[in-house]
């Protein structure tokens, strides 16, 4: 690997400090040095084995997928969760790995999968180095309740649905002990319903407070993190109260859930997924049968306008959102997760560049406790993007595959385009 240093850049480290012109020095997997320009001895260059002139270049920390389903791919019902064989979709998670670190995506918080180990398997192929992806933090099956979410039989029709249905804290230890043996990173609980299954809406919320609390202590107990599905008020309430480690969705809330999830903003993340409301709700899916009339009748336009309100007002508390999430789908490809950077403006009021730190500061710290990841600063982990444009200027061009000029996760090159590869003699790209 060497010593690689990225010259005249600007540089958006992450840490909240304005961008500037400089220099980044990588040394194995961690970043050496980071240095404005003419700021001092020059000498970073002297040491470096491979130099990358990056001129007019956006130097940003590598982005995190914060609820990732790597085994979606052109899903528009259950039924392509379920129906697929286990052999089959271990390629479909593998080109969803592909898909995210292509477009700048060198982390994947793991959210579920169609089937119980293929967000293991793909990582551990990830990791080996044999088929390229992000770091990925594998999630598992969906658990859920009778009834509920990821719930599809009839007493007369038993179907085996993309969620395991488990009853009472005891059957819940079990199924999550069963998903740690299995190598799952990231377990996670179908707290509340959703507007897609009717006798559960998403203000209801059909599991337990001992049945979160189980899963919680559970996963915890074997060193694992723990995330919800979680809309209504009271499932959230219940997973700060049992300590989940990540919110997905949370549309719904009062002041108690504001005020609980603002205590709790040092432990905890959350994910809003907005892209699959604003994709129905806007007719991005219509083309796959789900109209805006049809979204109206699901309620999504009131639950978008519940996100916002909750949202807004958990940024301004200083909560901390990841993007991404609910990706997949035959209107949300993967890797145009980059999206989300521009919802997160229009629905919540971030502006640009603290949004990005929602890309990148905070998805490191969900994927890893040790606080390596996520900013470009010496010591850190080397994974960032090279971006051809000012991206604070213009968030979408991160959506743009054209402009991603360099994507390194873990010190290595995983793509490089042909221009700043001209360059950068004797760099290649690592797959
Ligand atoms: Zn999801």
């Amino acid at each position: 690997m060497g010593r690689i240093l990225i010259q005249n850049a600007t540089i958006f480290d992450a840490t909240g400090a304005k961008p500037f012109v400089g220099e980044l020095l990588i040394d194995g997997n961690r970043i050496a040095a980071v240095t404005p320009k003419g700021s001092g001895d020059g000498g970073a260059s002297a040491g470096a084995d491979q130099v990358i002139d990056a001129t007019g270049m956006f130097c940003m920390p590598g982005m995190t997928e914060g609820h990732a389903h790597l085994s979606f791919e052109n899903v528009t019902a259950t039924e392509n969760l379920i129906t697929p064989t286990p052999e089959e979709m271990v390629f479909t998670a593998a080109r969803g790995a592909k898909a995210l670190i292509d477009a700048g995506f060198t982390s994947a918080y793991g959210a579920s999968e169609a089937k119980l180990r293929l967000g293991v398997a793909v990582r551990d192929e990830v990791n080996a180095g044999r088929i390229p992806g992000p770091r990925i933090r594998a999630g598992g099956l969906e658990l859920s309740v009778t009834g509920a979410m990821g719930d599809e039989s009839k007493e007369h029709n038993p179907r085996i649905g993309p969620s395991t249905l488990i009853n009472g804290p005891d059957a819940m230890r079990e199924a999550v002990r069963m998903h740690c043996r299995e190598g799952v990173d990231n377990i996670k609980i179908d707290v509340s319903g959703d507007p897609f299954y009717p006798s559960t809406p998403s203000t209801s919320t059909p599991m337990t407070f001992e049945e979160v609390k189980a899963a919680a202590d559970t996963a915890h107990a074997y060193g694992r993190k723990i995330n919800a599905h979680t809309r209504s008020i009271l499932g959230s309430k219940y997973c700060i109260r049992a300590g989940v480690d990540g919110l997905f969705h949370c549309e719904h809330s009062d002041e108690e859930l504001l005020d609980m999830m603002e205590e709790a903003k040092d432990r905890v993340f959350v994910v809003p997924t907005i892209d699959l409301f604003d994709a129905l709700a806007g007719g991005r899916a219509s083309p796959f049968g789900i109209t805006p009339e049809i979204a109206g009748y699901m309620g999504i336009q009131p639950l978008i306008e519940e996100s916002v309100r909750t949202h807004t007002e958990l940024r301004k508390r200083g909560v901390r959102h990841l993007i991404g999430g609910d990706y997949g789908f035959a209107w949300s490809p993967h890797g145009t997760q980059a999206n989300d950077l521009a919802h997160f403006m229009k629905y919540y009021g971030y502006s640009a560049a603290e949004a990005l730190i929602c890309a990148t500061r905070y998805g490191g710290l969900a994927m890893r406790d040790e606080g390596d990841l996520g900013t470009l600063a010496a010591g850190q982990l080397a994974d960032l993007i090279l971006v051809n444009g000012d991206v604070l200027a213009d968030v979408s061009i991160l959506a743009d595959p054209a402009r991603i000029a360099m994507v390194m996760k873990d010190g290595a090159v995983h793509s490089i385009s042909p221009a700043l590869a001209a360059r950068a003699p004797a760099l290649e790209p690592a797959e």
